[in-house]
């Protein structure tokens, strides 16, 4: 009997490749790991299997390709089995423009589309094009599917996407608003339309993914409507280190008066702002939250800002929605901040938003819920599983002429 039912999910960054082995029917995680500070003087690579977790060195200058060599040759001839269930290969990918709406079988058109999108996403579509190279040539035999970022933002009407600059721009050149986190939006709201007993085609939300990197998401009828990236992961939310929102001006202002070049306005805008800028402390809100308790005012600044503008932005988006069956928290702050949930919700105070703080205080480290107080908008706290997305999706597209496809597709 065939049982070739897992799915091998890869995340190609600029200097990481995550790996992880998913078994697409329930998200469980049989094997993850990361190689890190790649193309380096020291990369690394960690990994976590069951109980056991191990790491490694790598040569000098290792890159995404001697991940993939390292995971097949070391880790998986351990681990036999795991190697003998694959059935796919999922591949993260950040950019795919207005070209991929939904996920797709890998093939050479499909390799040249995001060659073509890498002037859109620099630095990560050119790590997954290697990531795809590496993984093509590990397992020749398995399909490789490629999951994008952008693609649950393509239902966006041109009203939300197009800039108010001169038309040409979006016409010759694709310059328009794009969203990013589309997988980690689109897995809270199939779970949100299954909490709320609702149809998919009907759920209307706003999703707020609060990691390092941050956005929100309007979904109306299960489909994103607006969200706040756009052309790339600078606009919109406060986020650990990068700006979101600035007037467009500030830049010509930085450039002409202050003598900024564009390599230091980049630096300044994604590295060096958002929480870390503020609080002149740290980009990571757990950290924030400590220094706030004793007092910290560059913390507190932060925190407050960071959560003034997500306010800001749900209450923006009843204009596009109209009516809202839940705001959902998810991310790394989304789930585990009940601080931060707290204080958007005082400010959310005059569209009726309350929680219920026992409630709010249950629901992190995992632990899904419902946080608002009953007759008060709806409120849910859902970890979000991206990784769980690309495997459905990878196992969805594995051909059905491929032996495996019944074991995979099956309940
Ligand atoms: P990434 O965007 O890198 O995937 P995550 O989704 O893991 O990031 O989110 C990282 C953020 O989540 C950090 O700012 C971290 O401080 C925050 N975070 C994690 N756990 C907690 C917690 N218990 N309380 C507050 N913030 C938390």
């Amino acid at each position: 009997m065939q049982t070739s039912s897992h799915v091998l999910v890869l995340n190609c960054g600029s200097s990481s490749l995550k790996f992880a082995i998913i078994d697409p029917r329930d998200g469980r995680e049989l094997l993850s790991g990361i190689g890190e500070s790649l193309g380096e003087s020291a990369p690394c690579i960690r990994w976590k299997c069951g109980d056991t977790k191990a790491q490694e060195s790598l040569e000098s200058n290792a890159g995404h390709t001697e991940v993939i060599q390292f995971l097949v040759g070391q880790i998986l001839s351990q681990q036999p089995a795991l190697k003998e269930h694959l059935a796919a290969i999922g591949h993260r990918v950040v950019h795919g423009g207005e070209k991929f709406s939904h996920s797709v079988l890998i093939d050479q058109a499909v390799i040249n589309a995001i060659q073509e999108c890498s002037a859109l996403a620099p630095l990560h579509n050119p790590a997954h094009l290697l990531g795809i190279d590496a993984a093509s040539r590990a397992f020749p035999d398995l399909p490789q599917i490629a999951v994008f970022d952008t693609a649950f933002h393509q239902s966006m009407p041109r009203h939300a996407y197009i800039y108010a600059l001169p038309y040409s721009l979006y016409r010759d050149h694709g310059l328009r608003r794009y969203g990013m986190h589309g997988t980690s939006h689109r897995f809270v709201t199939e779970r949100a339309a299954e909490i709320l007993n609702l149809p998919l085609n009907e759920v209307n939300l706003i999703s707020a993914h609060l990691g390092n990197g941050a956005s929100i998401t309007a979904v109306k009828n299960g489909q994103s409507v607006d969200t706040s990236m756009g052309l790339t992961p600078l606009e919109g939310l406060v986020m650990g280190t990068r700006s979101g929102d600035v007037d467009p001006g500030l830049l010509m202002h930085l450039g002409n008066h202050l003598g900024f070049s564009i390599d230091k306005i980049n630096n300044l805008l994604n590295k060096q702002s958002g929480l870390q800028g503020i609080s002149e402390l740290s980009n990571d809100c757990r950290e924030l939250e400590q220094a706030a308790e004793q007092g910290h005012s560059g913390a507190l600044l932060a925190l407050e800002i960071f959560c003034y503008r997500l306010a800001k932005y749900i209450a923006s988006y009843y204009a596009p929605l109209g009516e809202v069956d839940a705001l959902v928290f998810t991310g790394g702050i989304g789930e585990n901040s009940s601080l931060i949930r707290q204080k958007v919700m005082e400010y959310l105070g005059g569209l009726g938003y309350r929680l219920v703080p026992e409630r709010n205080l249950q629901a992190r480290f995992g632990e899904e819920g419902a946080i608002s107080a009953d007759d008060t908008p709806m409120t849910l706290v859902i970890p979000t599983n991206e990784e769980w997305v690309i495997a459905r999706d990878a196992a969805a597209l594995v051909p059905p002429d491929r032996p495996c496809h019944d074991a995979l597709t099956r309940e």
